[in-house]
């Protein structure tokens, strides 16, 4: 049985026609959909997942509920889901992880990848260069508040980045040697915060940006133009290598600009972005430890302005 959806099911079919006994069109992540899909499809021995991140998660749900076999083949490297183990569902439209579930075969698919919007596979690449920013938060976090540190971890988590600030030029024309650091970066990335216990090295300030975006403007966004716009205001705020960090994010090709949030949007979920945090009751960053002024606003807005 197949689990996808009409563009990269119509891609594949182009590129390597396949009839599967049954074939399931993954219309949203809501528990309540995904229970009646595995409720209601017809038996099977394997489920491959076709496509992108709620394709991949939709086939991880049926096949960790009726304990049968699993392929995966993503058409996008947008997201770590075809690593994890676990299934994002959403609860009352707030995201939770469930089930334990690894596949059998992973297949990365060059040709399959490559007919995607190169803008969504690179924008993928954000939650490793979010690592950046993330170590700096972490350590923050440990010196003020005592917070669980490794620093094996941190080192493994920086090695990720040094190997993606190598392969930008890769990653943003999208060649099998980008899919491949993308794929293997996100590998060591979700296995190394599986073993700390949480994604710490790589969840930083820049998410707290990301996620504040979403909540006052109520609507989708790509997760990479967020992430990235949250590396570029988080890096001033740090005074951490900001200009490194925008110069890997042009090469990689990151749109920190986010050109779907207006300049008012941007400046509203900076000003009340620390009450944000503390209501939302999120991790410890800089967002604690420095105050987010009109002029740092200002300041950021403006240098924003000149790169778009
Ligand atoms: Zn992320």
């Amino acid at each position: 049985m197949a689990v996808s959806m009409e563009i990269p099911w119509s891609v594949n079919q182009r590129l390597t026609p396949w009839t599967p006994d049954h074939i399931h069109m993954v219309t949203n992540m809501d528990i309540e959909t995904v229970e009646e899909a595995e409720e209601t499809l017809p038996p099977c021995d394997v489920v491959v997942g076709l496509g992108g991140g709620s394709c991949v998660d939709t086939a991880k749900f049926i096949a960790w509920k009726r304990g049968c076999r699993m392929v995966l083949v993503p058409s996008i490297i947008s997201v770590d889901a075809p690593l994890t183990n676990t299934v994002a569902v959403r609860v009352d439209k707030k995201v939770q992880y469930i089930g334990d579930i690894y596949p059998e075969e992973l297949i990365v698919d060059y040709d399959l990848i490559q007919q995607a919007p190169k803008e969504l596979n690179r924008a993928g690449a954000c939650d490793i260069a979010s690592i950046h920013t993330g170590l700096f938060d972490w350590k923050l976090a440990h010196d003020r508040t005592g917070e669980r540190y490794d620093e094996g971890i941190a080192r493994e988590a920086r090695e990720c980045l040094v190997e993606l600030d190598r392969n930008a030029s890769e990653v943003y024309d999208v060649t099998p040697k980008g899919i491949d650091t993308v794929v293997d970066l996100f590998r060591r990335e979700v296995e190394f915060c599986a073993r700390f216990g949480n994604s710490r090295p790589e969840e930083g300030s820049e998410h707290i940006v990301a996620y504040a975006i979403e909540h006052l403007t109520r609507r989708h966004f790509i997760h990479g133009d967020l992430v990235g716009l949250g590396i570029f205001l988080m890096t001033r705020l740090q005074n951490n290598d900001h200009n490194w960090a925008v110069d890997m994010m042009t090469r990689i090709g990151l749109r920190y600009t986010c050109p779907d949030a207006s300049r008012d949007e941007i400046h509203a979920a900076l000003t009340s972005l620390k009450r944000f945090k503390d209501d939302a009751n999120l991790f410890f960053s800089i967002v604690d430890t420095v105050s987010i002024t009109e002029a740092f606003i200002k300041d950021a807005l403006r240098s924003l302005l000149e790169l778009e």
